[in-house]
């Protein structure tokens, strides 16, 4: 049996519903988040060696300088673009190695998520199809530009910060959709956007810290 499937220790189903408590306890309330969250194997999107640290509420890092989401952020993230209501089509941001893709793969019917350094692409890819997420397609690419070629999205994730809203993913959102991202470089605000018949609205939601939105592949 692979011991990184085997329900041991710090791994074990035990822990991550002791992390689905602590989510409702941070005040996390939309039921189908919670269940995603519980669903997905958090520690196989970590090296082996962080593995037993995978459900503290912390982000880690993953190699080439960036980072996996604390769960906090990624549930309070994925819940504010739901805003209580199914998702269709999703476009995520900065995949890292592949975890809020697969949370977002739980509660959406299709995901895109785009990450401009190749090797985390890759070990993304190896991951989501180690789980079996079917709906989730990954792009080498930079997500600044969106994926013009699959919009118009229902939901749009950033899961880096950038100094101002992408125009190209203004562009590329549904009318009625929501985009949920952090915004601005030393201080930075969990920022939505949702566009409707008259326009675009913006509301800031909390202080976070992410990793900075950068441009080009690497
Ligand atoms: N979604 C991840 C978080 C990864 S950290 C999780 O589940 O925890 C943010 C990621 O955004 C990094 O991997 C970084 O390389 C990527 N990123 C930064 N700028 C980008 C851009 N312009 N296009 C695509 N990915 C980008």
């Amino acid at each position: 049996m692979n011991v990184r499937h085997s329900g041991i220790g710090m791994t074990s189903a035990r822990t991550r519903n002791r992390m689905i408590e602590r989510l409702r306890a941070q005040g996390i309330r939309d039921e189908v988040v919670l269940a995603a969250m519980n669903s997905v194997p958090r520690h196989l999107f970590v090296d082996e060696a962080l593995a037993t640290r995978a459900y503290e509420d912390v982000s880690l890092p993953i190699g080439y300088g960036q980072t996996i989401s604390q769960p906090y952020i990624v549930a309070r993230m994925i819940e504010i673009l739901r805003n209580d209501k199914p998702l269709n089509r999703v476009l995520e941001v900065g995949t890292g190695r592949g975890y809020q893709a697969a949370v977002l793969g739980q509660v959406a019917r299709e995901v895109y998520s785009v990450e401009r350094i190749k090797p985390l692409h890759e070990r993304a890819a190896q991951c989501l199809k180690e789980i079996g997420a079917r709906n989730v397609r990954l792009s080498h690419a930079d997500g600044g530009m969106g994926l013009p070629s699959i919009a118009p999205f229902d939901g749009i994730i950033m899961a880096a910060a950038a100094t101002h809203v992408p125009r190209e993913l203004l562009a590329q959102m549904a009318v009625g959709s929501r985009m949920v991202m952090p915004l601005g470089t030393q201080e930075q605000m969990l920022t939505l956007i949702e566009r409707d018949e008259r326009g675009y609205h913006q509301t800031q939601m909390e202080a976070v810290k992410f990793v900075p939105l950068l441009t080009g592949m690497a």
